[in-house]
């Protein structure tokens, strides 16, 4: 791979205008792809939102907000990412769309250009195989909010080649992230060792053995989590917490990653968290 003069980011939501304000910040000119403008209109507003909280804290002057913001072109029109070197897919967490976007991409975009996807679950091996560029296609693994968190997983499907990682390894001490190697696996490293332990946490509340606040005290207080698993998976969304469950336990094929009914029923109930105010806790706002 040369240069990464642009770079595209296909999905436009909490995911991808965190990864756009990244690049962004980073120097790098960028195309914002989604499917409609309401999407980049409510990404490039909370790009703006949080670059201004950055200069209030002092991290980035003032002066960096307008020249940042210009980086980023929204389009519509994915064909309009034709020319990139790098490209991040950060659409839904649904195989059909993401293997819709990775086929477009690989017909249109230069031969020598890197498909990354920000899938939390999703096997990179499989969205390689729909390409001409398995050695090209990586996982690059944001945590969410992007601007914020340090770590990126960097993960390597089957085919991906030793240049790509170190490419991509690069990208991501660029944008001044942390990259982690890791390789492809139902939950590759992170969801893999958290679900169980949110798993874990949730088995403890429906069989009364604590309090959701007791067992978040036990380990901020403990284990010095900066939040405990509850206050975690109400931030992630109950919903999300289970389909990641599913994943490890269809992909793994082992009964530990079994959802907590408690857990299933909640969601049952509409009560996914945070976003739908109610979880394991309530939220007013
Ligand atoms: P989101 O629903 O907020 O955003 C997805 C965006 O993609 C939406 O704006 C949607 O309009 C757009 N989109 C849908 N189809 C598209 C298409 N064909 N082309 C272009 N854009 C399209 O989702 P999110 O939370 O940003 O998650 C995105 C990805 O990142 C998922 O794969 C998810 O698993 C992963 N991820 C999420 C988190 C998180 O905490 N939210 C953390 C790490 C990874």
């Amino acid at each position: 791979m040369g240069d990464i003069l642009t770079v595209g980011v296909v999905g436009a939501g909490t995911m991808g205008a965190g990864i756009a304000h990244v690049f962004a910040r980073a120097g790098y000119p960028l195309l914002l792809c989604d499917v409609e403008q309401r999407f980049l209109d409510r990404a490039l507003g909370q790009i703006r939102t949080n670059l201004g909280r950055e200069a209030a804290k002092g991290k980035i002057p003032e002066s960096d907000i307008e020249p940042t913001l210009g980086r980023i072109t929204g389009t519509v029109d994915r064909e309009a990412l034709a020319g990139v070197g790098f490209a991040i897919e950060v659409a839904p967490e649904r195989f059909d769309v993401k293997a819709d976007i990775f086929r477009a991409l690989d017909r249109m975009l230069p031969a020598d250009a890197i498909l990354a996807t920000n899938t939390s679950s999703i096997s990179i091996t499989k969205l390689a195989a729909l390409t001409h560029r398995a050695d090209k296609v990586i996982g690059m693994h944001f945590f969410n909010p992007v601007p914020v968190m340090a770590l990126v997983e960097v993960v390597r499907g089957l085919a991906t080649s030793d240049a790509t990682f170190e490419a991509v390894r690069g990208l991501a001490v660029k944008l001044g992230k942390t990259p982690v190697e890791v390789n492809d696996a139902p939950g590759f490293v992170s969801n893999r060792v958290l679900m169980p332990l949110i798993n874990e946490a949730a088995f403890a509340v429906m069989e009364g053995v604590a309090k959701p606040e007791a067992v978040d005290q036990v380990f901020k207080l403990g284990m010095a989590h900066p939040m405990g698993p509850l206050t975690l998976a109400d931030f992630i969304g109950l919903d999300v917490c289970v389909d990641i469950l599913r994943v490890l336990q269809e992909g793994i094929g082992d009964p530990k990653y079994r959802p907590c009914p408690l857990l299933v029923r909640m969601v049952d109930a509409g009560w996914l968290g945070r976003k739908s105010g109610r979880g394991f806790y309530v939220y007013e706002e």
